[in-house]
């Protein structure tokens, strides 16, 4: 039960570009949604 509460207070991630929420299991260093990576990369 500790663990579950320490995973519910995390917060949660959001793209930083268009503020869509994010998938947990994204690579956690990446701060964009897949969406707007590619927009850059283009
Ligand atoms: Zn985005």
């Amino acid at each position: 039960m500790l663990t579950l509460e320490f995973y519910r207070n995390l917060p949660e991630k959001q793209c930083r570009e268009c503020g869509k929420k994010m998938d947990e299991q994204h690579e956690c260093y990446v701060q964009e949604c897949e969406r707007c990576t590619a927009q850059q990369k283009a």
